[in-house]
């Protein structure tokens, strides 16, 4: 066997038989080839910390990340998601593909410093703002993944079809007209964007149906038939089940269900306004949904019936969607509390009595994420991508913590403020919260938005 590249020492790790200490853990082309536990410390690299697998971002949207705060101000009727999206569609007028990968490398850079190690970016904004397409198809999709590469995030990119505005094949209004393809287009972007993700060890390419609304039942099963993950907003606005049902009499998830052969390839976006029958379907078809805790409260778009789902077997991971705040403890707390707060109760997610709730959540995204990004990722075992999250022993909240403890202070107390270290396949990429491009990144981050006031 080959001398691994880098062989680390982990005093407290989470591995898939649970709690480990003293574990050596070997590291050859980014990829874990050893995992020894209650090993001696001679010819490590001793790294303190807790070490847990970095977590999948499953969904984002990385441009909006520059929206912050412009879209909190009470407009003049009842703001809702639809008045957010007309916001959301005056701001991206005006991104060039540089201010893109400005964005998206700040973006990249804060899910890596709050805990996320892999992302699938959801990727609709191909073409030029007044519509037409740039000379390379994959100008904006570039962009993506050249900021995946400064920053180092594991990276499943995902472009987006766009046909349509609206259920029954509406015209596409022209604040759509950057998001626009029609299939034989699309075929070249998908080409042209496996050639910009080449030089990216490890990613995958993806496609993503944008939604029922934007897609014609057409595109969407010429899509199907395509290999890769493939992911879809769904049902996340009660307007959209309304004009589903009116379009179809079927309600957004059973009309997919039903349409569709939707199998482990799948995510399904949101899925908030879904029915436990549908939610049960949608457990044994094997797709992961992908709940967006923090934009789904920031756009008030309702509360997921996840006990239903959790009963059904079903398989969930988080995104952070909108990016209005980046922090992977964040997601898995706010899914928690919106079920709490719904239900006036406590420790919701767990399914046995005495599971920990940070456990039960952090394990259930690994796995969901994991197998929605399509990558071997989200566990510490041989032959996964070598992606951990250390947090700080010396933390307050987990100088006492042991086991499941330390998850539950994580994800319901210390946030972010406790990750020390992040490595991805083998790179250490963030040392004492910082990630090593840091100063760099935000700089640029800052002309970006300057110019965009
Ligand atoms: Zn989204």
């Amino acid at each position: 066997m080959s001398k691994p590249a880098r062989r680390l020492f982990l005093e407290t790790a989470l591995l898939p038989s649970g709690w480990a200490h003293d574990v050596a853990l070997d590291i050859a082309d980014g990829t874990i080839t050893a995992v020894m536990p209650n090993a001696a410390p001679t010819a490590c690299e001793r790294l303190p910390g807790i070490a847990l697998p970095g977590l999948p971002n499953l969904h984002s949207h990385t441009f909006q990340r520059a929206m912050t705060g412009r879209s909190e101000t009470k407009g003049p009727t009842d703001d809702s998601f639809w008045t957010w999206r007309q916001i959301m569609y005056a701001f991206l007028q005006k991104l060039t593909p540089d201010d893109i990968e400005s964005i998206a490398a700040y973006a990249m850079m804060e899910m890596l410093e709050t805990g996320f190690t892999a992302l699938a970016e959801f990727h609709y904004l191909h073409h030029a703002p007044d519509g037409r397409a740039y000379a390379n198809p994959a100008e904006t999709a570039e962009r993506i993944a050249a900021a995946a590469a400064q920053t180092g995030i594991g990276l499943t990119l995902l472009p987006v079809l766009y046909t349509h505005g609206g259920f029954g094949s509406l015209p596409p209004s022209q604040a759509q007209a950057r998001f626009l393809n029609d299939r034989n287009s699309f075929e070249d972007l998908l080409d042209a964007t496996a050639r910009a993700i080449a030089p990216l060890a490890d990613a995958v390419l993806g496609q993503a149906p944008h939604s029922l609304r934007a897609v014609s039942p057409s595109d969407l099963a010429h899509l199907a038939a395509r290999p890769g993950p493939t992911h879809i907003h769904i049902a996340e606005q009660t307007r959209e089940v309304e004009d589903c049902l009116a379009w179809s009499g079927q309600r957004p998830a059973a009309w997919l269900l039903n349409h569709t052969p939707i199998d482990q390839r799948w995510t399904l976006i949101h899925a908030t306004h879904t029915d436990p029958v549908e939610l049960a379907a949608i457990a044994r078809s094997g797709a992961t949904i992908g709940l967006c805790p923090i934009t789904e409260a920031n756009l008030g778009d309702g509360i997921f019936n996840a006990p239903s789902f959790r009963d059904a077997g079903g398989l969930y991971g988080v995104g952070t969607d909108s990016n209005v705040e980046i922090t992977a403890a964040g997601e898995l707390r706010f899914l928690e509390y919106g079920q709490r707060l719904a239900r006036r109760a406590r420790n919701v997610m767990p399914a046995t009595e005495g599971a920990s709730t940070g456990r039960t959540l952090y394990d259930a995204a690994l796995t969901g994420g994991a197998q929605s990004v399509g990558r071997r990722i989200g566990r510490l075992a041989p032959g996964h991508r070598a992606d951990l999250v250390l947090l700080d022993p010396t933390h307050p909240d987990l100088a006492t913590a042991t086991g499941d403890r330390i998850l539950d202070a994580y994800i319901f107390s210390a946030g972010a403020g406790a990750i020390d270290t992040v490595i991805v396949a083998g790179r250490t990429l963030v040392t004492a919260g910082r990630h090593h491009a840091r100063d760099t990144i935000t700089a640029r981050y800052r002309k970006t938005l300057a110019t965009l006031v």
